[in-house]
């Protein structure tokens, strides 16, 4: 049987809504809103454990979960989403002393962890008859609302600010997304984008979309179910922060229904060059206050001002995890050490869970992480230009054998 999705709740306030009634926040308090399924319903439909793959989307894994009233959209919004990998670490970890290190391969149609929360978010859309889809943002997630929006018959707008180059939108274009570049910074293409949502009754795919975190929230289904148990220690990069909630959410229900026996220690990453959520955590704060953002290879999860900043540190927290920051230096070696000895290409919002290991060891009580997984958020060619230089480009070799041996003696 499916649980009973009970509508929204605030996350802050718990107003309770019916899904009907849906608003992107709270309609008292303007906080973000948590879809929420009866309890009763929920702990049935998980007690012969984690429903099986059956060969399909995991839409239809997972719809005894989902807010999916009627099963037939599946099929007019799926991209051939099947549940992401689960690789055990072969020689990263044991470089590291970390006996039992897992990488979870988020990465979907469109090459980065979008997908999930886009695909609920589309039957949504389909459910209340929107014709427009859009979001803010120029990276991942505009790229995956433009493909599942297209493939949904409906029209995806992406708003972008004004400095952003074709390459880095170059998915989104060819998924056929119409993007608008708003001239002005990110924070005036949300507003704008916000607006427009207000005005035309487009559907809102980004920021604080309920069901973009239930779609999310999977991923923690997924890991226990390939897992067979639940990890000890789970890294996850934090940039808004919705992929932290999104498996604070899925773990507490799995624990709450008794499908785990324990939750797992929720470990935040974020960059040095920009860790608002880090540096409150660290100093104890309740609130995450806005930095200013230094320079960094990455454009992915530098975010300065993360909408779930606070119910992030909230997470971690209850979970007696903590947060770690990472450098450009530090990603870049650890996305050539993840191809060179595990045959992985991540790009370097994904990689950093995994640079943050060496830090992780040596932070008090994370000595001995026990079985640990790692969330790599997105493929290496979403940004294939970080990872690799011109001056690499191999010297070409005389066509001959004696040639080819002499040259990979000195290789
Ligand atoms: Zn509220």
């Amino acid at each position: 049987m499916n649980a009973v999705c009970t509508g929204l709740v605030c996350r802050d306030c718990g107003t309770r809504i019916p899904e009907s009634e849906f608003s992107l926040v709270c309609p008292k308090c303007g906080a973000p809103m948590r879809v929420t399924f009866d309890p009763d319903t929920l702990r049935e439909s998980l007690k012969d454990g984690l429903p099986d793959y059956d060969g399909r989307s995991y839409l239809y894994q997972w719809r005894s979960v989902l807010p999916i009233s009627d099963e037939s959209l599946i099929e007019k919004v799926t991209l051939g989403e099947t549940e992401t990998p689960l690789l055990r670490s072969l020689r990263y970890g044991e470089h590291r002393g970390i006996k039992q290190l897992y990488f979870k391969i988020e990465q979907g149609p469109t090459l980065s962890l979008k997908d999930r929360g886009t695909a609920l978010c589309m039957i949504k859309a389909l459910e209340t008859g929107a014709h427009t889809v859009c979001l803010s943002s120029s990276g991942n997630n505009a790229a995956s609302t433009s493909a599942y929006g297209s493939r949904a018959g409906l029209r995806p707008v992406v708003f972008v600010q004004k400095q952003v180059s074709a390459s880095k939108i170059f998915k989104s274009l060819v998924y056929g997304g119409k993007v608008v570049r708003i001239d002005g910074d990110m924070a005036t293409a949300s507003r704008i984008c916000n607006e427009m949502v207000q005005k035309k009754g487009w559907y809102q795919c980004g920021g604080p979309n309920p069901y973009r975190v239930a779609g999310k929230r999977t991923f923690a289904y997924g890991l226990v179910k390939q897992l067979g148990r639940v990890p000890d220690t789970v890294l996850i990069p934090c940039g808004g922060g919705a992929g932290m909630i999104a498996a604070f959410d899925g773990f507490s229900e799995m624990y709450e229904a008794g499908v785990i026996d324990h939750m797992p220690r929720l470990v935040g990453v974020q960059l040095e060059a920009c860790c608002p959520t880090a540096t409150a955590f660290h100093e104890g704060k309740d609130i995450v206050v806005p930095v200013e953002k230094k320079p960094s290879l990455s454009d992915a999860i530098m975010n300065n001002n993360p909408y779930w900043g606070k119910y992030c540190l909230q997470a971690v927290r209850a979970t007696g995890g903590t947060m770690i920051t990472v450098s450009d230096e530090d990603f870049c070696l650890t996305i050539r050490t993840l191809g060179r000895e595990e045959g992985i290409f991540t790009e370097p919002a994904g990689s950093v869970s995994v640079a943050a290991l060496d830090k992780l060891i040596k932070t008090p009580g994370f000595e001995d992480p026990g079985v640990t997984v790692c969330n790599l958020t997105g493929h290496g060619l979403n940004s294939p230009q970080v990872a690799t230089s011109d001056s690499e480009n191999p010297v070409s070799v005389t066509p001959s054998l004696e040639a080819v041996e002499a040259y990979l003696e000195n290789a």
